[in-house]
């Protein structure tokens, strides 16, 4: 009866997503969020240039995020780990980025055109996607609605929405952006996702710890529903992205293919 509570246990774990090692912050908390913003920024570009970007980073961050899905989730559905980056060019739509699951069955990261605004550099655009793919790499939509029964009924609602495409995107990323604003996920969430992304980023040719500074550095444009107000800066998650990346650098100059630790 214990043993099949415990494979019972297993499974639900399996089914859930890997779960990752967060890495301590190297030498305590970190005092270096305030001194690293400024320098490492830089300015702010002009839509048209930040939307080069976006056409460079999305493929590339796609790519190897279904690559890395692929490895770290053996055996699951082919759809599971084709994802989807989407730009909602609505200049309605607040500053904000998210993970859900389109109707097809496919994970889907939408950015919207007020946050690519924000933006400074590609490697912001790729670590806030790549933060993203981290969220459902790591299976969080599903580990979150073992605990919150309410993330179901929000899911649903994301879900039916995202699943269409075409002239009702912009209007409907809006929506989205209205709902995706009220997934708070916890902390502990959003730390593996900044590791996760972390490696992603590197491993697409993206600095992680100058993309992290997106997070850190709040908006001209920032409101209840922006990307900051469900990922509120700290030095907790800096510090998480700088450690990472000093692991990132361990196992490449070993001639490793980074990898977060489990
Ligand atoms: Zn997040």
């Amino acid at each position: 009866m214990i043993r099949h509570a415990s494979l019972l246990l297993a499974g639900l774990v399996i089914a859930c997503g890997p779960a990752y090692d967060i890495p301590s912050a190297p030498g305590g908390s970190g005092s270096s969020l305030t001194a690293l913003q400024p320098a490492a920024a830089g300015p702010v570009r002009s839509y048209s240039a930040a939307r080069a970007d976006w056409n460079r980073v999305a493929p590339r961050i796609e790519a190897v995020s279904e690559t890395f899905c692929r490895e770290e989730n053996p055996g699951r559905p082919a759809n599971y780990c084709d994802f989807e980056i989407r730009l909602a060019e609505d200049p309605d739509a607040p500053p904000n980025a998210f993970q859900t699951i389109g109707r097809d069955g496919r994970p889907l990261v939408v950015m919207t055109s007020s946050l690519l605004a924000d933006t400074r550099n590609a490697d912001e655009i790729a670590f806030v996607l790549a933060h993203e793919t981290g969220h459902h790499i790591a299976g969080h939509i599903a580990r979150q609605q073992t605990n919150v029964a309410l993330g179901a009924l929000i899911l649903g609602t994301l879900a039916q929405a995202a699943g269409g495409g075409g002239e009702g995107l912009a209007s409907q990323a809006a929506d989205l952006g209205a709902f995706a604003g009220q997934r708070v996920y916890s902390q502990t969430f959003e730390l593996e996702a900044d590791t996760v992304g972390a490696y992603i980023a590197a491993r697409a040719g993206y600095d992680p710890a100058r993309g992290a500074m997106m997070f850190a550095r709040m908006p001209v444009s920032s409101g209840p529903q922006s990307l900051w107000s469900t990922h509120p800066p700290s030095n907790r998650r800096l510090a998480t992205v700088m450690s990472a990346a000093e692991d990132i650098r361990r196992q490449q100059a070993a001639g490793q293919t980074p990898r977060p630790r489990r």
